[in-house]
């Protein structure tokens, strides 16, 4: 070991490689963190997951206040005004106390920062900010970034095209924000510009929103957005953006070509003073010096490692968004805590098959293990629905919208998946997750007592739907 400045030097300070340094480090290794962004916490703290979820948040107050919904509760607010200084600065106070405390774990737990980018001299040796450091093991952990729309340049400065780093920074409410990308970004961002006052239409390539997600609840969300006052476009590509006196101008064509059958031009033009691009991430690899280890990438650009993250390079391991898998911060902290172990000789296992997946709008909308379809092309199955219109606590509250959706299969009715659209869905969907890591059937969930009255006994309600016995249907 004595070869080496290091035992672990972890790559990316996001939440898998700050999770995989610390974990590294308790585990009673010399490790070091390089980073190259000021702040730690890599995209999820910084200008992701966190402040997304501050604007989500500051934006339902805001709508429930000036949309009326505390009024139907008796509490009268008077004019409603918006301060968006005030809820940016509140944005920024979240990250700042959020990284701040991965600076502070850092120093608790002995993990040296390299302040820098950090590019590959060899399998063992890494230059960061100009001196070269070595370790025993080295864990790429560089995630993604926003993948670029040709011919739709975006400029987070000017404030017209953004991408989502742009759009949680608008100094102005737009009039007319135009999202390219029904994805998770899309419909979180754009709920939160339009609970603030903006017309905002969804351009998205294929014919549903959310892909990856369950059939159904990709068409309840539709209607639910639409519902909300989304416009969407479905089936719809943007083909060209033109800039001009702080507004933009797209030119959108169905997503199966311009033409019709008898050969006439179906192109459509839309003004907009915001368009945010949000069509995807791609893995941060350029200008690591991969070449110099001989790692190749996949064909999406990915680093490929087998189930102990290790790469094809001997010493050199890959965890988060830079792998395979959805890009998702808890999916990297599993990951860098798994690879940690795997370091220090233990047994670190990521089970892939059981990641919840949560996109924070309001319902929030989840889902972890198979979807319907999914789960059908493999075998029979059983489905269960309950919807959250007859669930007391959600129809108390107001919150009619929404069903939990529970798979099994049909001979041992071990739990597959489980799909929810409801306000908490977020919180909910991790009960599904524990109990399919247990291997439950979903009478396991069906005769497992609930708290009442709580949303997560539609949960219960649908895992008894399955052999058809639901109580409040
Ligand atoms: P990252 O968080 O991307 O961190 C990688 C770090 O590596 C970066 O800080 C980068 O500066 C650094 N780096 C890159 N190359 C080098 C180099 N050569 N040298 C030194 N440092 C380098 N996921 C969720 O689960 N829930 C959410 O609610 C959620 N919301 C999101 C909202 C938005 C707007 C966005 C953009 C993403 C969101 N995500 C969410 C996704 C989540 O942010 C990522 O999945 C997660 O951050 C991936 O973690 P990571 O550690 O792999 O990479
Ligand atoms: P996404 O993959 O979720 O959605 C991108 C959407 O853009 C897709 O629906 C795709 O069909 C569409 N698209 C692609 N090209 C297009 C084009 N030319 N025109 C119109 N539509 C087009 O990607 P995202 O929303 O950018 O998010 C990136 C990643 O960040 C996701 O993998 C997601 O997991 C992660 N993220 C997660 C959360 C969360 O967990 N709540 C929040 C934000 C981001």
């Amino acid at each position: 070991m004595a070869d080496y400045d290091y035992d672990v030097l972890v790559i990316g300070a996001g939440p898998g490689g700050y999770v995989a340094a610390i974990r590294a480090a308790q585990l009673g290794l010399k490790v070091a963190c390089a980073e190259g962004r000021a702040t730690l916490g890599g995209t999820c703290l910084n200008v992701g997951c966190i402040p997304s979820k501050a604007l989500l948040h500051g934006s339902e107050l805001f709508e429930d206040a000036a949309g009326g919904t505390m009024a139907t509760y008796g509490i009268k607010t008077g004019p409603v005004e918006l301060d968006l200084a005030a809820m940016l600065a509140q944005k920024d106070e979240s990250v700042k106390g959020l990284t701040g405390g991965i600076e502070f774990l850092f120093r608790k737990n002995k993990v040296t920062w390299l302040k820098g980018m950090a590019v590959f001299k060899d399998a063992h040796s890494v230059e960061v900010a100009g001196e070269t450091v070595s370790a025993k093991n080295v864990v790429i952990a560089t995630g993604s970034s926003v993948t670029p729309l040709p011919g739709v340049e975006v400029d987070n400065d000017k404030g017209v095209i953004v991408d989502s780093t742009g759009a949680l920074a608008l100094a102005k409410v737009p009039q007319h924000m135009v999202v390219i990308g029904g994805g998770v970004i899309g419909l979180e961002l754009g709920s939160v510009w339009r609970r603030l006052g903006a017309k905002v239409t969804v351009v998205e390539f294929l014919d549903q929103l959310l892909p990856g997600m369950d059939g159904d609840v990709r068409k309840e969300a539709a209607k639910i957005f639409k519902k909300q006052g989304m416009e969407l476009k479905l089936s719809t590509k943007v083909t060209a953006a033109k800039v001009k006196g702080g507004k933009a101008t797209l030119t959108l064509e169905p997503a199966a070509g311009p033409s019709t059958s008898s050969g006439e031009a179906r192109s459509e033009v839309l003004e907009a003073d915001c368009v945010l691009v949000a069509i995807g991430r791609r893995p941060n690899t350029a200008g690591l010096g991969l070449d110099q280890i001989g790692l190749e990438l996949n064909a999406r650009g990915q680093i490929e490692t087998d189930h102990e993250f290790a790469t094809k390079v001997p010493g050199v391991w890959a965890i988060g968004d830079v792998i395979p898998g959805p890009m998702l911060a808890h999916k990297a902290e599993d990951e860098g805590i798994a690879v940690a172990e795997n370091i220090a000789g233990l047994t670190g296992i990521v089970n892939h098959d059981v990641i919840p997946g949560v996109v924070y709008t309001m319902p929030e909308i989840a889902g972890v293990g198979l979807t319907e379809e999914a789960a059908r092309e493999r075998g029979k199955i059983k489905v269960g629905k309950f919807p959250m219109l007859a669930n007391s606590r959600a129809k108390t509250n107001h919150e009619p919208d929404g069903f939990v959706k529970v798979i099994a299969d049909a001979e041992t009715d071990r739990v597959l998946g489980v799909w929810c659209i409801a306000s908490v869905a977020g919180t909910m969907i991790a009960q599904a997750a524990q109990a399919m890591e247990f291997g439950a059937t979903s009478e396991d969930i069906a005769y497992t007592c609930h708290a009442h009255p709580t949303h997560s006994e539609a949960i219960k309600e649908a895992a008894m739907a399955v052999t058809g016995k639901p109580i409040h249907t």
